[in-house]
């Protein structure tokens, strides 16, 4: 049995995520999620299974799964994963998206493929690793399910989104994705981010998968921002 070290309270612990209990007991899951893309829905309200923004334009994917809410103390976790290279917290917020995606593609006809939003090579190469693709290898080897990294790749450097508008961020990537080989369909594809904040992100790396011809196409992200 390995002891793992809590990265949030410094106990000990065996869970093989490696947060103790009682923190990981304390994270933000998903409380009244939208049905369709993880979008916390008022607790009171007229739409009881979906979003607004769901109901009345529909996204390109068919259900994105989050693990947690982006609130704290997720957000500051999932920040020392990506900017200070913290992989333990990493593998530890991906062992809990798998525990939450266990049974998730029980009824699915094909076995889906992982495909880690890609990074552009100027970011990976300022950055030294692409977060998604990181967690899309521990879901693959906790889930049984493989991983598409090259299959998918960032076309344009579209800096950051921080800062613009929802509608400016999805002309902002237009195009800035492509399949490397369009003639490989893959039946059913789960895309994997780290956090999902307007989904004009995955809405794009959707609808490349829905063109190519995709049925069944699904998203799983550390962290949903609503
Ligand atoms: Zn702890
Ligand atoms: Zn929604």
């Amino acid at each position: 049995m390995m002891i793992f070290e809590c990265p949030l309270c410094g106990s000990s612990t065996q869970n093989a995520h490696g947060l103790c209990s009682e923190c990981d007991a304390l994270l933000p899951r998903p409380l009244r999620p939208c049905r369709r893309c993880s979008a916390e829905l008022a607790a009171q309200g007229p739409w009881r299974d979906y979003c607004e923004t769901c109901l009345l334009a529909p996204p390109s994917f068919d259900r994105c799964l989050t693990a947690f809410q982006y609130v704290f103390p997720v957000r500051e976790l999932i920040a020392g994963f990506k900017f200070r290279a913290d992989f333990a917290i990493g593998r530890t917020l991906a062992l809990l998206l798998a525990a939450r995606m266990a049974n998730a593609w029980s009824d699915a006809q094909d076995t889906p493929v992982l495909i880690p939003v890609p990074l552009h090579r100027s970011r990976l190469r300022a950055r030294g690793f692409n977060q998604s693709a990181l967690i899309a290898e521990a879901l693959a080897a906790q889930c049984n399910l493989t991983v598409s990294r090259q299959h998918c790749r960032r076309v344009r450097d579209t800096h950051s989104q921080r800062g613009l508008r929802a509608a400016e961020r999805g002309s902002n990537l237009q195009h800035a994705f492509a399949l490397n080989n369009p003639d490989l369909v893959y039946p059913h594809v789960v895309i994997v981010d780290d956090v999902v904040t307007t989904t004009a992100t995955i809405e794009e790396v959707a609808r490349l998968y829905r063109r190519a011809g995709t049925r069944r196409i699904d998203v799983a992200c550390l962290a949903r921002v609503s």
